[in-house]
């Protein structure tokens, strides 16, 4: 072979080995650069999913704090979980003494002779005109002992007297007694001037009394019963009273047993037994069943303390259930 042929196969292979290491070159500059890009493309993205994975982890932990936090707060209300002495929401009554309840509307109704015996005997021992601090304890005491419960009509002048009279008005609710508005002044002259009712001073001496209530055993207190002092039968001109208070719910109620407690200063625990007794009978063979017993539960009404054990035994004997009035 010729040295001229040979140079020449040299130079080409230098040419060929040029090439080759230029496109490898080429090619591993470009095999480089694809895989950083894809790398980091890759990288960030997996990162990123990583991180949005971690975060929705942290996340659910966050909202799982947030949950307990919540139930944690949720928690606090059932700390103050109203009491069973606690006043029934909106009503004249603890929730307790709410199971005890019947509807004053139909007892007012048994009044007036316009509802007659379903053979469900009920009876609603009320006491008016307190509290009182020298009778209203020991009647509560006597009830509390027989296990039956009565409904008190208070005036709006005695439930906040003083401490004494404002906390024998909530123990009374307490221990599952209703209470009703028997008015603020107990006064005849303002109230049925010329013995004729006057609504707005009625009215006015109601809504007094109320708020006084609701001073004493808080905002939830409501009661929608009242007694006209009196009796709503003994005045005239009632009848638009009536109609004023109907149209705010609030029921009206007399009686259908006067206990006869007031009257006389002197009357014996006897005599207000034995006329319980007769006009029990009385309603009995009239066909009512349901029986509102009107007494007092002021200073003065010693014997009406002294015969309650009789009378609740009585009613008791007779198959009454005792009932509240709301
Ligand atoms: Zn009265």
């Amino acid at each position: 072979m010729s040295d001229r042929l040979e140079k020449r196969r040299d130079k080409r292979n230098k040419v060929k080995k040029a090439v080759l290491f230029f496109t490898v070159s080429i090619l591993s500059i470009g095999l480089g650069l694809g895989t950083a890009y894809f790398t980091s493309k890759y990288v960030n993205n997996s990162s990123g999913e990583n991180k949005n994975i971690l975060g929705s982890i942290q996340d659910k932990m966050v909202l799982g704090n947030r949950d307990s936090e919540d139930k944690n707060t949720e928690k606090e209300p059932e700390v103050k979980k109203p009491l069973p002495t606690d006043v029934n929401k909106g009503s004249n009554t603890s929730i307790e003494g709410d199971k005890f309840t019947f509807s004053a509307v139909d007892a007012q109704k048994a009044n007036e002779y316009k509802l007659t015996a379903d053979g469900n005997k009920m009876v609603f021992l009320t006491f008016d005109d307190g509290p009182s601090p020298k009778s209203t304890p020991a009647i509560l005491n006597i009830l509390k002992e027989n296990d039956v419960k009565a409904t008190f009509f208070v005036l709006g002048k005695n439930v906040d007297k003083t401490e004494d009279h404002k906390s024998i008005l909530k123990q009374t609710l307490e221990e599952g007694h209703a209470i009703g508005n028997h008015s603020n002044s107990h006064n005849y002259d303002k109230l049925y001037p010329g013995r004729s009712a006057n609504l707005n001073n009625i009215t006015e001496d109601f809504e007094t009394a109320n708020k006084k209530l609701q001073e004493v055993l808080g905002e939830d207190f409501q009661t929608k019963v009242v007694r006209f002092p009196g009796g709503g039968m003994s005045w005239k001109n009632m009848q638009p009273v009536k109609e004023a208070f109907a149209a705010k719910g609030i029921a009206f109620l007399d009686w259908n047993i006067d206990s006869t407690d007031a009257r006389s200063k002197n009357r014996t625990k006897e005599q207000i037994v034995s006329a319980i007794t007769k006009e029990l009978d009385k309603m009995e063979s009239a066909n009512i069943d349901k029986i509102t017993i009107l007494m007092h539960d002021t200073d003065a009404k010693k014997s009406t303390v002294e015969a309650l054990p009789e009378i609740i035994s009585l009613l008791k004997s007779r198959g009454y259930a005792f009932k509240t009035l709301k």
